[in-house]
């Protein structure tokens, strides 16, 4: 199996690995605790804000790179439509603990719970996995190694890079640009 195949079928697959909470706990972050990756990936619901406005079809949606400039800022619309990314510990999302979701800035797609999210130390917000079925991926050859990176599935806006030394149980580290997500607090405030 090739080493692109092998990412696609990890991001696409619940496992149902459930590690001790103490151990996983250690590696992922307290919002995580006694949880399987099955329960985490599929009980994000529990997460968002009653009344909260988020995309609910992932049917793709088609915008002119014209059209996305005029309702994105420029820092927004640099990552998302021109795959610019942005300095490290610039996101006030990198230090984000509280409980919730995180959307698509482009399109308000639910991406990622607050369960999923981990201090990788990068600089930039960190998930050891995603919600099934709102990312896809695809080969970067803009520098000399090429890299794995992800888009949102319905606007196509892209997010970031995946990387293989996550912590257990996926080893995923889906290292998303803060500036293309939108956290909603489970809380309801901004
Ligand atoms: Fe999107």
């Amino acid at each position: 199996m090739k080493r692109r195949e092998f990412l696609l079928t990890l991001g696409a697959t619940s496992l149902t690995i459930v590690l001790p909470g103490s151990a996983f706990a250690a590696q992922t972050g307290d919002a995580a605790h006694g949880l399987s990756l099955k329960q985490i990936q599929n009980d994000w619901r529990s997460l968002l804000a009653k009344g909260a406005k988020v995309a609910t079809s992932t049917a793709p949606i088609q915008k002119t790179e014209a059209e996305w400039k005029k309702i994105l800022p420029p820092d927004r619309f640099g990552v998302l439509r021109e795959e610019d990314t942005e300095k490290p510990d610039s996101s006030s999302l990198n230090h984000e603990t509280s409980p919730g979701i995180y959307v698509c800035a482009g399109c308000e797609l639910p991406l990622f719970s607050s369960q999923m999210k981990y201090d990788s130390g990068t600089g930039w917000p960190s998930f050891f996995t995603h919600i099934p079925g709102r990312v896809g991926t695809k080969r970067d050859w803009h520098l000399i190694i090429p890299r794995t990176e992800y888009h949102c599935i319905r606007c196509g806006g892209h997010h970031g890079h995946l990387f293989d030394d996550g912590p257990p149980p996926t080893r995923q580290r889906w290292c998303n640009n803060g500036v293309a997500l939108k956290f909603i607090p489970k809380t309801g405030k901004s």
